[in-house]
C-alpha cells in the first residue's frame, strides 16, 4: 500500500531522518527504502512536514513485527499522536469505539485514546474530548529534542505545527529578547530560550502557564524564561519597547493585538504574525492591520510570507514575518 514518504538523496538521509524523528513525524509502521540513490522515509503527517522536503506516495514495506490498527480493522483509520495519547476525529461513536479498540490491540504504544468532541473553543483555544481508552489526558510530548508536559483537556497544543515552530526558532539569536504573546505550554518559548534568548512568555490560561513553568524546568531553560499569566494587553504595560522578536500565535484574532505588538516592539523588531485567511489574499489583511498600527512610527518590511497549512476549504493558516524599524 502506498504511504506518504519524504524522498531525499541518500547523502542527506540521516540528517533528514533525525529531523523527522525529533518532530515525531516518522511512521514506525513502515520500513525506510533505498531506491536509485534516494531514501524514502515513511512519515505520519505530510501536513506537518517542512515544505522544503519532497513528499511522495511510495509503496513502503510494512514492518513485519508490527500489528497496525489497519491490520485489525481492515481499513486505514486516521489518527495523530501526542506523547502517549492517540487522537482520532470521528463523528460516528461506534466507529470511534472500533478504532480505539483496534489501537489498543495493535502494537501502537498508547495509554490513552481520545476522540474530538468539540471544535477548539473560546479565548483559551481548548477543546472537549471523549476519552475512549485510559483515564488521563495528560502526557509528555517530544518535539525537536524538547519535552512538553501538558493536558490536552486544559490547554491548546497542536503537534502539526512542529515544523513551523522550528522554522521560527531557528531564526532566534543568542541574547535576543523574545516576547511570546500567546505562549501556551511553551513550544516556541522553550526552544527559543534554549538558543540563548531571553524570553517573556504570556498566556491567559493559568494551566498553560503552570505547564510552561514546569516545561522550562524540565528542559533546563527556566533561568531564561519569565512566564506570566494574564492578558497580554495588560502585561505589555511592563514591557513597552522591549522585544527584538514577537511571536503572535493566535491566528483567529491576531489582528486585535497588533497595537499591543507595536507597544512591545523595540526600535528594531521582527514579528511572526499568524493568521487564517481566504486563499485569494492570505497575507493582505494581516499586513494591512500591521501597517495601520505601526506606521508612521515604524517602517514595515515583509521578510517572509509563509503558508503554514490549509485550514479549511479555501482557507489557509499563514505566517507573516515582518520587520519593524523605528523611523528617526
Ligand atoms: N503558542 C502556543 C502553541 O503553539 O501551542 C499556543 C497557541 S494557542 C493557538 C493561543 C493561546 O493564546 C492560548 O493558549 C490562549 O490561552 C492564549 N490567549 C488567548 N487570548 C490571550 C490574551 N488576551 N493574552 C494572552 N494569551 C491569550
Amino acid at each position: 500500500m502506498n504511504v506518504p514518504c519524504v524522498r531525499v538523496p541518500r547523502t542527506e538521509g540521516e540528517e533528514t531522518r533525525k529531523q523527522l524523528a525529533d518532530a515525531d513525524l516518522l511512521d514506525h509502521d513502515h520500513e525506510i527504502s533505498v531506491v536509485e540513490g534516494d531514501l524514502y522515509i515513511p512519515i505520519v503527517d505530510p501536513d506537518a512536514v517542512s515544505s522544503d522536503l519532497d513528499i511522495v506516495e511510495y509503496e513502503a514495506p510494512a514492518r513485519e513485527t508490527q500489528t497496525n490498527p489497519a491490520d485489525i480493522l481492515g481499513f486505514e483509520p486516521s489518527y495523530e499522536r501526542l506523547g502517549d495519547v492517540v487522537i482520532i476525529d470521528e463523528d460516528d461513536a461506534d466507529r470511534a469505539r472500533e478504532i480505539a479498540d483496534a489501537i489498543v490491540e495493535s502494537d501502537l504504544r498508547a495509554d490513552t485514546v481520545v476522540n474530538r468532541a468539540s471544535k477548539i473553543k473560546g479565548e483559551l483555544r481548548v477543546r472537549d474530548w471523549d476519552v475512549l481508552v485510559g483515564d488521563s489526558t495528560e502526557t509528555v510530548h517530544r518535539e525537536y529534542g524538547h519535552e512538553f508536559h501538558l493536558d490536552i483537556a486544559m490547554v491548546y497544543f497542536s503537534p502539526r505545527l512542529a515544523t513551523e515552530r522550528h522554522r521560527i526558532v531557528e531564526q532566534v539569536q543568542e541574547g535576543e529578547r523574545v516576547f511570546d504573546m500567546f505562549a501556551g505550554v511553551g513550544p516556541f518559548a522553550v526552544p527559543a530560550a534554549a538558543r540563548g534568548a531571553e524570553v517573556v512568555a504570556c498566556d491567559l490560561n493559568e494551566s498553560a502557564i503552570a505547564y510552561l513553568r514546569e516545561n522550562a524546568e524540565r528542559n533546563d531553560v527556566a533561568d531564561r524564561i519569565t512566564a506570566i499569566h494574564g492578558d497580554v494587553r495588560e502585561v505589555a504595560d511592563d514591557y513597552e519597547g522591549w522585544a527584538d522578536r514577537l511571536i503572535m500565535n493566535l491566528p483567529h484574532s491576531a489582528d486585535e493585538f497588533v497595537e499591543t505588538a507595536v507597544r512591545l516592539a523595540a526600535d528594531e523588531c521582527v514579528i511572526h504574525f499568524y493568521d487564517i485567511q481566504h486563499e485569494d489574499d492570505p497575507f493582505g489583511p494581516g499586513l494591512e492591520a500591521i501597517r495601520e498600527a505601526a506606521e508612521p512610527a515604524f517602517d514595515v518590511t515583509v521578510l517572509e510570507e509563509k503558508i503554514v497549512r490549509s485550514y479549511a476549504p479555501h482557507e489557509y493558516n499563514v505566517c507573516l514575518d515582518v520587520r519593524l524599524t523605528k523611523r528617526e
